[in-house]
């Protein structure tokens, strides 16, 4: 979010540079309704980036009261799966966007694609080639050199409508042929040197299962299904913008139903992360992490299971922009977007995640009282709770020392601060075990002080949270930090990069009893630490949370600075 990209966002509908050419579109009536689609391949999980698509997507068609389709490009058997489709569709609902009756596959066209390319054959605009995958690349030239025709270029049109039925009908191996369009091998654009509209790929479909063993490729599909559903703006990342002269080749020569139009937007990336799926699977495959919803990684099932809600991701997609230059976001970024909004939504609670034990000895033996606790500052209707408070408590660990340097202003012997919604306690006596590790407290309180105020005025410097010991929620609490320490996790061996220390699960936390019937999903703020979620592996015995993002705001603070 450079001040260059703020600026390219800022268009004449005050949105992006997409939506002012829909808005174009409209006005001069080229586009009588505005279609967009989302076109997924289901060979992994969405991610973040997806998640800016699905955004400009379906933002697009809201804004202009149309309509976007979830269409799945499901042309490569090898790598497609049902759990792909099912997670995809589970994500972009999640994200809150709806498709209506719109759910596509690009696998229902198949039968119209396979006669349009028949139809390309007739009018010559198509051969089959039985050049091998690298004959075809060692031909295609490169930047500087022209490509070099197929010596089967010249196949006349009976020759190859046989030999492309032949390959549907299954008389050939893998890689034996393919269909190609016949264009212009000297192209300065290397898209357009006759590329393969057809593979044989004797594999079995998800969704068609065997019928099929011929596939077209992404760019005979794509553009084909976008014509056949009427879509008017098809949107993509820019790696495709040299792909648009054949997008518009295959629209003017197959005549199509309708006459979409591509644009091309920056794909959006994200530091100390990797957005491909290609490495996204790696990862999993690899047992670098948990699964696909690892809350470390970048999916937006990942995003889900840490906590992140999806209004934050819809928030940071708005607050990124669309424009068409490649720029790498901060991940803090994100995470400023999320605690904005938890700070606004979720309820206070408090947890002590390394607990050290307190005996307040002036306080009565075998007595509780409850104490009132705000839920949440930032929202008066949630209400206050009662927390039990006894003679023996927790404090988090690092909020004791023994010898406290000057800034340090929680607790340390002879000192004096308050407990939370409860009373200002002095530090009497530091227990140690024979290592000098600190194991317990020894600390008075001033029962003048119910409520967090001494009537004296009188005033202290910390504010600790706590847990009453007798009714204390033990639980197992999960802190994340990036998958890759360094920002930049590009480039070749990146899972040498690997953050080890991106997991720390503690095991011996101690929460509040509000926290007991806390169940998967439920998102919480501990205090002075940061926002955490119930995790699915939480059991009724012991839950478990996932720490979301932590309270410290690095980000709001370096975009002050600068
Ligand atoms: P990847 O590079 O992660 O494998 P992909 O582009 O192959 O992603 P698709 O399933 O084909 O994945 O993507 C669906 C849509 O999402 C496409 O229109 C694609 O341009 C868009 N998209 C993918 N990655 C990003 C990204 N990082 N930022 C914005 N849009 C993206
Ligand atoms: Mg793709």
């Amino acid at each position: 979010m450079t001040d260059t990209d703020t600026e390219e966002k800022a268009g004449e509908g005050g949105g992006n540079f997409i939506l002012d050419i829909i808005a174009e579109d409209v006005a001069s009536g080229r586009a009588k309704e505005v279609v967009t689609r989302f076109p997924p391949e289901p060979n992994g999980y969405l991610h973040i980036g997806h998640a800016k698509s699905i955004c400009l997507n379906f933002g697009a068609a809201e804004t202009f009261g149309g309509r976007c389709h979830l269409r799945f490009d499901d042309t490569n058997p090898l790598k497609e799966e049902v759990e792909f489709i099912d997670s995809i569709i589970e994500d972009v609902r999640w994200l809150g966007f709806d498709w209506g009756e719109h759910l596509y596959f690009a696998s229902d066209y198949f039968e119209r694609l396979y006669e349009w390319a028949e139809h390309l054959i007739e009018a010559e605009l198509a051969y089959v080639d039985d050049l091998t995958a690298d004959e075809i690349r060692e031909h295609r030239g490169t930047l500087t050199e022209p490509g070099r025709p197929s010596p089967h270029r010249g196949r006349g049109k009976e020759e190859s409508l046989d030999l492309f039925r032949r390959m549907r009908g299954g008389e050939f191996a893998d890689g034996e042929k393919v269909l190609r369009a016949r264009i212009d091998m000297a192209s300065g654009n290397i898209n357009m040197r006759d590329p393969v509209l057809y593979r044989i790929l004797h594999a079995t479909h998800p969704r068609t299962g065997d019928a099929w063993c011929i596939y077209p490729t992404y760019d005979f599909a794509h553009g084909q299904s976008d014509a056949i559903e009427g879509v008017t703006h098809s949107l993509c990342t820019l790696e495709f913008e040299d792909h648009r002269p054949l997008y518009d080749w295959l629209i003017e020569n197959l005549g199509v139903p309708s006459r979409p139009r591509q644009y091309e937007f920056a794909r959006l990336n994200l530091t100390h992360t990797v957005l491909s799926k290609r490495r996204l699977t790696e990862l999993v495959a690899g047992g670098h992490v948990g699964g696909w919803d690892d809350p470390r990684l970048p999916t937006i099932s990942g995003l889900r299971r840490r906590g992140v809600p999806a209004a934050a991701i819809r928030d940071f997609a708005a607050r990124i922009g669309v424009t068409k230059k490649d720029a790498v976001v901060e991940m803090a970024a994100l995470d400023h977007c999320t605690r904005e909004l938890l700070n606004r939504t979720a309820p206070r609670r408090m947890a002590v995640l390394r607990p050290l034990k307190v005996v307040i000895e002036n306080y009565p033996e075998g007595e509780t009282e409850e104490l009132d606790a705000v839920n949440n500052p930032e929202d008066e209707a949630a209400g206050t709770r009662k927390v039990p408070f006894s003679r023996e408590i927790y404090i988090e660990r690092e909020d004791f020392m023994d010898d406290p340097p000057k800034k340090f202003f929680r607790l340390a012997p002879k000192r004096e601060v308050r407990l939370r919604y409860a009373y200002f306690i002095t530090c009497t006596d530091a227990i140690k075990d024979a290592d000098g590790t600190v194991t317990e407290l020894r600390c008075t309180y001033d029962p003048e002080t119910r409520g967090g105020n001494a009537p004296d005025g009188r005033k202290v410097r910390g504010t600790l949270h706590w847990v009453s010991a007798a009714h204390a929620v033990a639980a197992e609490v999960r802190l994340y930090d990036h998958l890759f320490a360094e920002g930049d996790a590009s480039g070749d061996g990146f899972l040498d990069r690997l953050n080890p220390n991106s997991l720390e699960v503690l095991d011996d936390c101690l929460l509040e009893p509000a926290l007991g019937d806390a169940g998967p999903g439920e998102t919480v703020q501990f205090e002075r630490q940061g926002y955490f979620r119930c995790d699915p592996d939480s059991t009724p015995e012991k839950p478990v949370f996932n720490r979301t993002v932590s309270l410290r705001d690095s980000w709001a603070k370096k975009q002050k600075k600068g």
